[in-house]
């Protein structure tokens, strides 16, 4: 299989090593190596899609059950009860460095109100 030259598809395919904290046949999260917050994991699909934009009808359910890891690891990593964020940076002007798209989950300490 043609593999995308990207860092994520890399982890996905452990050509890369990374702190997995889940893993299923759509769906790999791994700890963020320049984390932001105390929990700060990055929940993606394995298939190369670069950004929301890319997320057409047909993977609608592929979404839902990215969002239910979100809520499995926000318990298991002991944040569900304290609150915490899911950020999807979208494109240049959302912050998007990486280009395979991913949800940031952030928590463990107050998070600034702010947004944008
Ligand atoms: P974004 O700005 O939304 O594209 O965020 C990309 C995130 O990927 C950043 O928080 C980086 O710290 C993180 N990142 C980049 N390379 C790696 C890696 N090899 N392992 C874990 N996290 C990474
Ligand atoms: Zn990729």
């Amino acid at each position: 299989m043609n593999v995308p030259d990207c860092i994520f598809c890399k982890i996905a395919l452990r050509e890369i090593p990374s702190e997995i904290a889940y893993e299923d046949d759509e769906i790999i999260a791994f700890k963020d190596n320049q984390p932001l917050a105390p929990v700060h994991l990055l929940i993606i699909p394995k298939n190369h899609l670069i950004n929301l934009n890319d997320v057409t009808l047909e993977y609608e359910n592929l979404i839902g059950h990215l969002l239910g890891v979100v809520r499995r690891l926000a318990s298991e990593f002991g944040v569900a009860e304290s609150g915490y964020r899911v950020v999807t940076n979208t494109g240049t002007d959302g912050g998007q460095v990486v280009g395979h798209l991913h949800f940031h989950l952030l928590g463990g300490q107050a998070l600034e109100a702010k947004i944008g």
